[in-house]
Order: structure tokens, then sequence, then C-alpha cells
């Protein structure tokens, strides 16, 4: 996969920031390094200075001590050698010694050492030349006689008569010098006029030529023999800038001080690998520090992250919680006005009803009277030698019957149920309807099939009363089927759990999109005028509901209706 455009432009900003930083550090260190170098080369300038000057008037002083100017007469100078001696070991010199006109060591501080001057020839060095005029002469070189190097300090002897009679010279050794910047561990060289290397902290540096020497002034320091047999040869270095430079390949900071009296350059290289590692640490430690502060960052992130998702979290719960509560609410309250809205309708059905008894009550006083005279009148009319037509007698029997059935039905309601409950098995009730509507299913044609089981379905009630809901229902079927071709009648019996039930079935036109509850009003009747009162239903479901049971109504299929009644069994029975 392809790093992404954002993460390279990401990795680019942190590379460059590096980059930028390390070159910034580096350019701190560079700086406060090229600083302390100078610090340092002052030191050692002053420190070479006074070094010198501290011993540079020596010669002159010792020119004019009188047992110098007699040793350049008397042949006996043991006693003058033993004072250049005391003279040297005192003041840290390597030597002091006295040469003749021709430039022979005629005494000098180390007569008694094994590489002793004494006798030796140093006509051909600068500083008996410089003395021999009469000047104060200086050169640094080796030793011929000890291959020590070492500064030579020179002075004119004069004898009494205002001649030169000699020269007095001295010897500085500088190496301690140099084993000091040794010791510092610091790289200090010391190079003179020509550009050779007098003094190294670093050996190999030693005596190499910083550059080139031309050919003619070579062959003057071979001849006065200032390396003596050392072969000179070039340092392997080159200077990069202004203050950097390279020694043997290894990259120096360089910065160098003059010491104009001899013409001498003190030159001090830094290493660049110091400042490039402190310039690194600093980077690396900053990243470090960066990485763990981003890292802590992250962690704190994603903390509060997690803080806000477990809150979060927490308020949906509650919000879950909440909304479950409410749903719960809700479904309480659907419940609760599906019962209010029961307890309603039922309210209003027993007002209703009730409304009805009293109606009824009214009805039977007002139709009772009527009908008792009727039907005396009927009897007197019967028993009279000149009887009323018959046709008249028969409407009229017709009519009474008729008005005294309703009175029968209407009565019901006026009068509180009975409590006179029996065990009454469903079987026998149902041969008690049959018994009386054994005419109507004969005059109807109906095919009437009943199917019990073999024991007895026992429940407790009045054996009348649901004997009078069976008539009512099964009358309803043959009505319902006055139209079919071949009306089917079938009741069945059953006990089911705890519930003892008859269904009446018909093949008749159903009862379409109506429920129980709306063929139980009372007065509801779809018969013509005159045939029904739309009571049956109302008086059943009543009677069925002083049982303790329920009664509803469905359409059958292909078509047709079922009237099913369920009573609580006997206890007993069930028990049985
Ligand atoms: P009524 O028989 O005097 O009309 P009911 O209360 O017994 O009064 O019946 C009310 C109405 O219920 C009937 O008019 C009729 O429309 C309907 N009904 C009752 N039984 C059946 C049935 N078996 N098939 C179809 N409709 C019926």
């Amino acid at each position: 996969m392809l790093p992404s455009r954002t993460f390279l432009i990401l990795v680019s900003i942190v590379c460059g920031s590096c980059t930028a930083l390390y070159l910034a550090f580096f350019s701190y260190y560079k700086t406060e390094e090229v600083l302390a170098a100078k610090g340092r080369l002052a030191l050692y300038k002053s420190t070479l200075e006074s070094e010198i000057e501290r011993v540079s008037y020596f010669p002159y002083v010792l020119s004019k001590d009188a047992h110098v100017i007699a040793g350049t007469l008397r042949k006996d100078r043991q006693a003058l050698n033993e004072r250049l001696a005391e003279f040297a070991r005192r003041s840290q010199l390597d030597a002091i010694y006295l040469m003749n006109t021709d430039g022979v060591t005629i005494a000098t501080s180390n007569y008694n050492e094994k590489n002793s001057y004494l006798h030796s020839n140093y006509s051909f060095r600068p500083y008996f030349k410089e003395a021999m005029k009469g000047q104060v002469g200086e050169f640094y070189g080796i030793g011929v006689t000890t291959s020590l190097p070492g500064l030579f300090i020179s002075a004119p002897v004069y004898a009494p008569n205002g001649e030169i009679a000699g020269v007095i010279a001295m010897k500085l050794n500088l190496r301690r010098l140099e084993e000091a910047w040794m010791k510092a561990g610091e790289n200090v060289l010391l190079s003179n006029a020509d550009g050779i290397v007098l003094l190294s902290s670093n050996p190999q540096w030693r005596y190499k030529e910083l550059y080139d020497i031309p050919p003619a002034r070579r062959d003057e320091i071979k001849a006065v023999r200032q390396f003596d047999k050392i072969q000179l040869m070039k340092l392997n270095w080159s200077r990069t800038s202004e203050d950097q430079a390279t020694v043997n390949e290894v990259p120096y900071l360089m910065v160098k001080q003059d010491l104009p009296a001899r013409q001498w350059t003190l030159h001090f290289f830094a290493s660049e690998r110091s400042i490039q590692v402190q310039a690194w640490s600093l980077l690396i430690t900053l990243i470090v520090i960066g990485s763990l502060i981003f890292a802590a960052w992250q962690v704190k992130k994603t903390r509060s992250i997690g803080a806000a998702l477990r809150e979060s979290q927490a308020d949906s719960a509650d919000l879950r919680e909440a909304n479950r509560l409410l749903a719960v609410e809700i479904e309480d309250r659907k419940q609760a006005e599906r019962r209010l809205q029961r307890t309603q309708d039922e309210l209003s059905r027993t007002s209703r009803l009730a409304a009805l008894g009293q109606l009824s009550v009214s009805v039977t006083h007002e139709l009772g009277q009527p009908i008792a005279a009727m039907k005396n009148y009927l009897t007197a009319a019967e028993i009279s030698q000149h009887p009323p037509k018959a046709s008249l007698i028969t409407q009229m029997s017709a009519l009474v019957t008729r008005m005294e059935n309703i009175t029968k039905q209407l009565r019901f309601f006026s009068r509180p149920g009975s409590k006179e409950f029996e065990p009454v098995n469903l079987q026998d009730v149902l041969k008690g309807s049959e018994e009386l509507l054994a005419v109507n299913l004969k005059a109807a044609n109906v095919q009437y099939e009943c199917h019990c089981p073999d024991q007895a379905v026992i429940v407790r009630g009045n054996r009348l009363r649901l004997e009078q809901v069976l008539t009512n229902l099964m009358r309803n079927a043959i009505d319902a089927m006055a139209d079919e071709g071949v009306p089917v009648l079938t009741v069945t019996i059953s006990a089911e759990k705890d519930q003892g039930v008859v269904r009446i079935s018909d093949c008749g036109p159903g009862i379409g999109q109506s429920t129980i509850r709306d063929l139980e009003e009372p007065f509801y009747t779809t018969r013509a005028s005159g045939e029904g009162m739309g009571l049956g239903l109302a008086i059943s479901t009543e009677i069925i509901k002083e049982h303790g049971g329920t009664i509803h109504a469905e359409n059958r299929q292909p078509k047709g209706a079922a009237f099913i009644i369920e009573v609580p069994l006997e206890q007993e029975v069930k028990d049985a």
C-alpha cells in the first residue's frame, strides 16, 4: 500500500525541521567551540611568550658578568663551567654556554654531561652570527649535539677593550608547553615563519610543513641545520573554510593566533566530530522529549475520548431505559384505555338493560290487564251461543299468544337472575330444546345433526335458563336458513379444558362483518317487522354471563354462522 499524501508531507516536515534544528545546533556549538578555542589560544600564547620573556635577557645579563668576560681570556674555566651550570639549573634552561669568536664552545653548563657542548663549533648557527655582529641572536632549532629542540638566544661578550671576545648563548626547552597541551587533550601546534611545525601536542604533526617552502629557503634551512637530520615533509591537511580544515582526512575547526615578535603562529584544532556528536545528542534528546510529550498527549486524548465514549454509552443506556419505560407506560395506557372502553361499553349496555328492565315492568303492567281482559272476552265468546267468526277468534288468539310471549320475554329483564344453580348435564339441556323446537325443525324441513360425547358434560347452572339460550340460538339458526334449499343445523357438545362447550352451526347467510357485541344489542334485528324483537341474543348473553361463561359468533366456510357457548364445568366433575 502506498503511503498517503498527508503522511508524506508530515514526514517531509519532520525531516526538514530536524535538519534545520541540527544545523542550528551545529552552528551554536561551533560558535561556542571557536570562542573556547580562542580563549585557549590566548592563554597558550601568553604562556609561551612569558616563558620566553622570562629568560630572554639572561644572555645579555651574563655577557656583562665579570666571570664570563674573564672566561673568554683565561684558560682555566672550570669555575665558570660550574657557575653556568648552577645558573642553568636555577633558571630551568637546557644549557648556557660560552663560545670564542670562532664559534667553539669554551665553557658550558653541561660540561660534565655525555652530550656536552664543550669544544663544539656553532659558528654556522644564525644566533652566533647575529651575536658576532653585536646583536642579540634568536633561533629555534634542533640541537646538533643533543638532537633536542630548543630556542637559542645569544648575546656578544665584549672584552674590556671594547672588542667582541666571544658569544654567550642559552638554550630554552619549550617541550614542556607541548606536554601541557597534550595533557589538556587538545590539538595545538606552533609553526614558524616558514610554516614548519615547531611544537605540537600531536607528535605526528611535529616538523611537518604547512605550506610549500621555496627551494632557496629550503637550502638556507639546511645550511644552518635548523632541523639537522630530520626529513621535513608536508602535513596532509587542507583548509575547507575560514575556520575549518581537515588533517589526515579528519575534519576540524581551526583557530589561529599570531605571535608577531617571532613570526610564529599558534593553531588550535577542535574536533568537528565532537561538535556533530553534541548537536546530534541535543537533537535526539529533543526528539525523545518531543515524542514523550506527544505520546503523553495521545494517551491523555485517548483517555478523554474513552471517558466521553463511556459517558455517551451510559447516556444512551439511560435513554434506552427511558424509552423502554416509556414504551411500557404507553402500553399500560393503551391497555387502560381498552379497559376503560370495555367498561364504558359494559356500563352503557348495563344501563340500557336497566332501562329496558324498567320499561319491561311498565310494558308488562300495561299489557297484562288488556291481555287478561281479552282472554276473558275470548273465553266468553267461545262459550256464548253466538260464537264469533272462527277466523277472528284464531287471529285474536294468535295475537294474544304473541302478546303473551312479548311480556314473557320482557319479564326476563324485570326479574333478577335466578341464583338457584345445580349440576346440569348439557345433553339434557339440549334434549329439552330439541323437544321445544321439534315442530319448527320439521316445518322448516331442517336436517338436524347432533354430536354429543358418550359421557355427560356437567356444568353448574340453571337448566331452564340454559335451555332458553339453546332454544334461542337454534331457533335463530332455523330462521336464518329459511331460504336455504338444504338447511342443516349442527349442534356439538364437548368438554374442553375446564369448559363445557356447545357449538350451534348453520348454513345460512352468516353474520357478515357483525360481532356478537353488535348482535346482542337489545332490539337489534334483521327480521321483518313483527317477526323478531331483537331480544333473543341479548337475553342469551345475559344468561350465559350469569353462569360465568362466554358466548361468541363467527362465520363458517363456505357459508353459515356458528354460535359458541362456553360455561365452566362443574368443579366436582372436573376434579373427579
Ligand atoms: P331476533 O331473532 O328477534 O331478531 P335476536 O337477538 O335473536 O333477535 O337476533 C338478532 C339478530 O341477529 C337477528 O335479527 C339476525 O340478524 C342475527 N342472527 C341471529 N342468529 C343468526 C344466525 N344463526 N344466522 C344469521 N344471523 C343471525
